[in-house]
Order: C-alpha cells, then sequence, then structure tokens
C-alpha cells in the first residue's frame, strides 16, 4: 500500500508547482453562459490529464464538449471524479480587487473566476494523483475523469450524455466536484443534492401599455393577472398548493434526523449573516430549522417584472409581465412532472393566460449516507482536518448527481477546497491555500484507501 507519509511530503513539495497550474487554468476564461473560450480551455483540460498519462478524448454534446479521461491502476476497482472546467461570468467587474481572469496571490489566498469553482477542484484531484504518482509507479485504483463544461448553465446536457455512455463511465463510486469545510473548519459531507425546476411565467394583455385612465376601469392588466396567478401558488403558510405536488416527497428517515442533530445550529449564523428579524413559519431555530431548510420543497419567486418603476409616478397599465419562479425539489420529485403539474394547475385557476417557459431543471437524488464508500471518504478527513466529516443528509443546493446515481448507479460522495468565504459566482472568487493543501491530502487519502479494499 501507499505510503501516505511520503505522499504528504510530495504534495508540499509540488504545491508551488500546482499552484501555477491552477493559476494557468484560471487565466484561461470558459464562460459557458457567454460561450467564450470554452473549447481553447477543454484542451488545457485535456493537455493537464495527458501530462499525468491518461488516455483523453473531448467529446461532442448537444453543447459544450466533455473532457473525458482514463488511466488504470492496480486495483480493478474504478473511481469517477466529476467536474467542471466552465465557470460563471464575471460580472459587475469594477467590484474584482484584481481582474478576474488574471490570478492574483493575496494573504495566502489566490484570487480568480473559476479557483474555487471548479478549477481549485480540478487541479486538487491532479495534485493529489501527483503526489502518489510521485511515490508509487502506479494509481492505487482505475481513476476516471468525467469534466464537463456546462455546469453552470444547469448541466442541459449532461444527463443525455451520460444515459448515451454508461459503459464508457462505468465506475465504483464517484467523487464530487465540490466540498467544503464550514467556519469551524470542520468538513461537510452532502449526501445527496435537491433538485431543481425554473421557469418563466409570463403573460401580454395588450399589444401596447395603455393610458390607466383609458383602459384602468375595462382593460385586463398584465401584472394584476400575473400577481394572482402567483398568489394561487402558495399560501401564506408557506403550503404550495399545485395538487401533486407533494404526493413523491420522501420524509426524512430516523438516521437522517440523527444526522441533523449532530449539525450545528445555524440560526443566529443567519440572522446576523442575512440581516434577518426572524424565520418563516414560526421557526425558531434548531432542529426544526436545520430539518425545514432541507427536506421541505420549495416555490420562489426569483425575480418579478413589469410596468412602470421608474422615479415618481406615471400612469400607466402595463401590458406585459413576467416573473422568474424556481421549484427546490426533494426526492422523488421530478422536474417535469412539476412543470406539467404547475401547467394543470394554472389552466385549472383561471389562468391558462400565463405561457410557462422551462428554464432548466434537475432531478432530486442522495447516496445513503451510511454507504460504505462515502463513509470512508467521511473516515479518510480524520488524518488531515483532526476530525472526520459532518455529514449533512442533503445540500439545499442542486447539481447533476441525479444521473450518476440512477444511471451509473454509483454512490456520490463530496470532499474539496472550499469554504464559507469562497464567494463562488460572485466578485473576489478565491482559494485559501492552506485549504486546498488539506483538500489535495484528503484527495490522495481517499485514492489510497479505496484502491486498498
Ligand atoms: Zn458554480
Amino acid at each position: 500500500m501507499t505510503n501516505i507519509q511520503a505522499v504528504d511530503t510530495a504534495i508540499q513539495e509540488r504545491i508551488d508547482q500546482n499552484l501555477e497550474e491552477l493559476s494557468r487554468l484560471c487565466a484561461q476564461p470558459s464562460i459557458a453562459a457567454q460561450g467564450l473560450g470554452m473549447e481553447p480551455c477543454a484542451e488545457l483540460v485535456k493537455e493537464m490529464l495527458a501530462a499525468r498519462g491518461f488516455n483523453v478524448q473531448i467529446l461532442p454534446t448537444a453543447g459544450f464538449p466533455v473532457v473525458f479521461a482514463e488511466r488504470g491502476g492496480r486495483s480493478n476497482k474504478t473511481l469517477l471524479f466529476y467536474n467542471h472546467y466552465d465557470v460563471q461570468p464575471p460580472e459587475p467587474l469594477e467590484l474584482w480587487e484584481t481582474p478576474p481572469f488574471e490570478p492574483a496571490i493575496r494573504d495566502g489566498k489566490m484570487y480568480a473566476r473559476g479557483v474555487s469553482d471548479d478549477k481549485g477542484h480540478i487541479l486538487c484531484r491532479l495534485a493529489a494523483i501527483d503526489a502518489i504518482l510521485a511515490v508509487d509507479d502506479e494509481l492505487p485504483c482505475n481513476v476516471t475523469f468525467l469534466i464537463e463544461g456546462e455546469e453552470e448553465i444547469g448541466s442541459i446536457n449532461l444527463a443525455p450524455f451520460i444515459e448515451d455512455h454508461t459503459d464508457l463511465l462505468a465506475a465504483d463510486a464517484c467523487l464530487w466536484e465540490f466540498g467544503y469545510v464550514n467556519s469551524e473548519g470542520v468538513p461537510i459531507q452532502y449526501a445527496g443534492l435537491r433538485g431543481i425546476c425554473y421557469v418563466e411565467l409570463s403573460i401580454r394583455t395588450a399589444s401596447r401599455d395603455v393610458h390607466s385612465g383609458t383602459g384602468g376601469s375595462i382593460f385586463p392588466n398584465a401584472a394584476w393577472r400575473l400577481t394572482w396567478a402567483l398568489n394561487s401558488l402558495k399560501t401564506p403558510d408557506e403550503q404550495i398548493r399545485i395538487p401533486g405536488f407533494y404526493d413523491k416527497v420522501v420524509p426524512p428517515s430516523e438516521r437522517d434526523l440523527q444526522l441533523l442533530e449532530k449539525l450545528p445550529d445555524p440560526a443566529d449564523e443567519y440572522k446576523e449573516r442575512f440581516g434577518l428579524q426572524g424565520f418563516i413559519k414560526g421557526i425558531e431555530g434548531g432542529q426544526e430549522l436545520k430539518r425545514e431548510a432541507i427536506f421541505t420543497p420549495t416555490c420562489t419567486i426569483c425575480g418579478l417584472t413589469s410596468g412602470y418603476q421608474g422615479p415618481g409616478s406615471k400612469t400607466v397599465l402595463p401590458s406585459e409581465a413576467s416573473a422568474k419562479v424556481d421549484f427546490r425539489l426533494i426526492p422523488n420529485q421530478d422536474p417535469q412532472e412539476v412543470l406539467l403539474q404547475l401547467r394543470n394547475h394554472l389552466n385549472n385557476e383561471g389562468y391558462s393566460d400565463i405561457e410557462i417557459t422551462f428554464l432548466g431543471g434537475e432531478a432530486p437524488a442522495r447516496t445513503d449516507p451510511d454507504d460504505p464508500f462515502l463513509q470512508m471518504v467521511v473516515e479518510s478527513a480524520r488524518e488531515v482536518y483532526g476530525v472526520p466529516m459532518m455529514i449533512q443528509p442533503m445540500s439545499g443546493g442542486s447539481g447533476p448527481n441525479h444521473a450518476f446515481i440512477h444511471h451509473l448507479n454509483v454512490p456520490v460522495a463530496t470532499a474539496g477546497v472550499g469554504y464559507p468565504d469562497s464567494r463562488a459566482h460572485a466578485p473576489n472568487e478565491n482559494l485559501v491555500i492552506e485549504n486546498f493543501v488539506d483538500g489535495v491530502k484528503h484527495t490522495a487519502r481517499i485514492l489510497v484507501n479505496f484502491g486498498a479494499d
């Protein structure tokens, strides 16, 4: 078995070299939403994997290509790393202290767009592989990489790609694209992700805006129509009124509730960080807050647009109105079913004039928190962080894990280099170099322990 102390030494010896590579990767823009730099970035990722002796292919999808790489190892088990090479747009540029695509190191942190989400995680996996190969001439297990280019635009083509390549992607386990330590430095394991169904609701009631004195009494008003339609979706006590919406929701198990008990109560931190007076539904904190935050599906108005919103008054009757709405979903809800239920509900409530545009969806999926692979990842953290990972039964966020869990039949675990102030998607995205080193050490242990058992 690989000597892990020698691997740790090799990690330290190579850290500057790995950070230089990370800097090179971050200097290459790859903004999926704007189609900027995507092919050159895929090529660069390919080059970095090939330099480690991987067989690399750039495979097409209906959108941006996927980088797939494989290298054999000692054990016949295969560990699949899922990552993404695309990043979020860097705007607003004026809020960056140094330009987003000119990586800079200050106070033990590297700043750049993508340095944490997700290029830092790509380099974290590569650095672990480098250190192991410096000590051993073989990897402890077979390793494959699936590095997509559309994660930040909802992984729209990933699930079909996975379904079409189940043989190529066959693996025994998958390490997910992210991982975090909390504000106490304790690494968190997310045993699943909520799903999402994202829609735009829109209505047009006239060919143009009208004088409110002319139309106010006799013309339909787009803003009111939309407001009433939105009002039909949820009651003031937060019950979603769409028939069938809750039918497939699986409540938390006893084990989930036990795991939640062990997590710290985030109530005070949330109140302070977000300037809240309190929470909805009369929730005060503790176990109730932790359970509701993850295990309750949502209907969120993300944006609302209609009529005149400038200074002063303008007596106008708006002809158009629209809203962006997202639903966070719990296993076993399905985004396409929710879409259909929403359409039926609006029709039945008298809002067939409201148009629904589906903007994206991801099905929810979970890995059993007691799955042996997930438990190994949790325990492997102990030597690095001084404590095992704390297990959160599910993340409140979403991602494309459903296809991995249900089409590749692999357990999915998280581990990585993020922390609460990574500022992913925001200006001054950063990576704490110490967290990077810990993430590399953890990833190396995951590889070694996976190969050993
Ligand atoms: Zn992201």
